[in-house]
């Protein structure tokens, strides 16, 4: 049985030309910075290295919800 995750869509890779962030078109990305590549349907979205900070740690929070969820230890009463 495959194990299955949700972060299949998540990428991080290098610009190659220039362009402007995908959250905020005040943010450049220049040639050779990381960014993080996300899936969006059949293509994929670019985001500049403070955006990616931004929605990895809102994503880690919306998990860590989830996870207390079907915690054992969570209490249901
Ligand atoms: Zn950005």
């Amino acid at each position: 049985m495959a194990l299955k995750s949700l972060v299949i869509g998540v990428r991080i890779d290098e610009t190659l030309k220039a362009h402007n962030c995908q959250a905020n078109a005040k943010h450049r990305l220049q040639h050779g910075d990381r960014r993080l590549k996300v899936r969006n349907g059949r293509s994929w979205d670019h985001y500049c290295g403070s955006c990616a900070a931004t929605i990895l740690s809102r994503d880690i929070e919306k998990l860590t919800v989830l996870q207390r969820e079907f915690s054992p230890a969570t209490k249901r009463t």
